[in-house]
């Protein structure tokens, strides 16, 4: 569920691949004041930062800070990517951030939003945003296809607004089929497991045709990400303008 282009099932492969390659240093970032009488203890729902190593938590803090700022009244900037910042951040919802190098994942691919464990009862899903940097700074300096609206993914962004819209568009892709339970077991039964069922051919390098089943799986998995893309255009839009007028107000983040 990336900014650009849904990727082909080739890339698919290649992404999928390279998931297990992934760091996943544990350096912990507690939100909140900690005392000196209070253990520190890492949060287990909203957005988490634990996957993060020193180094990208830094890069994290620019995204953040650029999400949260605010006008001289100490109105929002951005107020569709905070409100969904907001959400996410006090869901009860594990929803884990990853920075992954890009050069494990094929270019089109910006970001990615993957539920790792549905919770039945619907109350703690385990859920991943990553956002490949690189690919983002890559994507920003290509001509982009007008959208809906006049909407141009990344035009005249800075490069941490860029990482900003892809974010926000991850997000909400998380509030779109996080808040309905249904339409979250679904995602995991169409696209994470037929995904999960590719990787696993994958791995044991079948050479073997698709089977009909398998066939019909990712044809239908194709069409739910069609469907999930086209119900957050209009909040993709909308980031994307906010985060332009911040930057025309004056507080891009420096390059
Ligand atoms: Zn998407």
């Amino acid at each position: 569920m990336s900014v650009c282009k849904l990727p082909p099932a080739t890339v698919l492969l290649a992404l999928l691949s390279s998931m297990s390659l992934l760091a996943t240093a544990q350096h912990l970032w507690p939100r909140g004041a900690v005392g000196l009488e209070c253990p520190r203890r890492a949060p287990s729902s909203g957005l988490l930062t634990d996957r993060l190593s020193a180094e990208q938590i830094e890069r994290w803090g620019e995204i953040e800070r650029l999400v949260l700022a605010e006008d001289v009244k100490g109105q929002p900037l951005h107020p569709t990517l905070r409100g969904l910042w907001e959400w996410a951040d006090a869901s009860s919802h594990a929803i884990h951030l990853e920075l992954p190098e890009s050069s494990k994942v094929s270019l089109p691919t910006v970001g990615i939003f993957k539920i790792e464990r549905l919770d039945p009862q619907g109350i703690r899903h385990v859920v991943v945003i990553r956002l490949y940097l690189e690919n983002i700074d890559r994507a920003r300096l290509r001509p982009k296809a007008v959208r809906k609206g006049g909407f141009v993914p990344f035009k005249k962004l800075g490069k941490v607004e860029c990482y900003a819209e892809v974010l926000g568009h991850e997000l909400a892709h998380a509030a779109n089929i996080l808040s309905d339970p249904e339409r979250a077991r679904l995602v995991e039964e169409a696209v994470e497991q037929t995904n999960g069922l590719i990787l696993a051919r994958h791995r044991r390098r079948d050479p073997a045709p698709l089977d009909p089943e398998l066939r019909q799986r990712l044809i239908e998995r194709d069409r739910l990400l069609k469907e999930l893309e086209a119900q957050i255009v209009a909040t993709e839009a909308t980031i994307w303008r906010e985060l332009r007028a911040g930057e025309r107000a004056g507080t891009r983040v420096r390059d």
